[in-house]
């Protein structure tokens, strides 16, 4: 497993390996899409393989590709793939 594929949103806890690193789901977001319809962010903790920092990441619930590193070292010579930029709007409260 190396990417994020999920049909419905995990529930908190869920933990997910990744080529041998950890990613706990510590929350989820609900946004809308430009298209109008919703989706959901899931944020990850986890800890940098190099220094053991823990650092979150997002993710919706397909994901290619998620950072390893912390902010310090997740340039560092990793190639990151940036997901397509997704306008969406707060406060849509139901
Ligand atoms: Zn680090």
């Amino acid at each position: 497993m190396n990417d994020v594929t999920f049909k419905t949103t995990p529930p908190l806890g869920t933990v997910i390996m990744l080529q041998g690193q950890r990613y706990e789901l510590v929350a989820t977001e609900l946004y809308w899409r430009q298209d109008g319809h919703p989706t959901v962010l899931l944020c990850w903790q986890s800890h940098c393989p190099d220094c053991a920092a823990p650092f979150s990441v997002k993710t919706g619930l397909r994901q290619r590709y998620l950072n390893r590193r912390c902010p310090t070292h997740h340039k560092s010579g990793v190639a990151v793939v940036r997901s397509r930029k997704v306008v969406y709007r707060r406060g849509h409260h139901v």
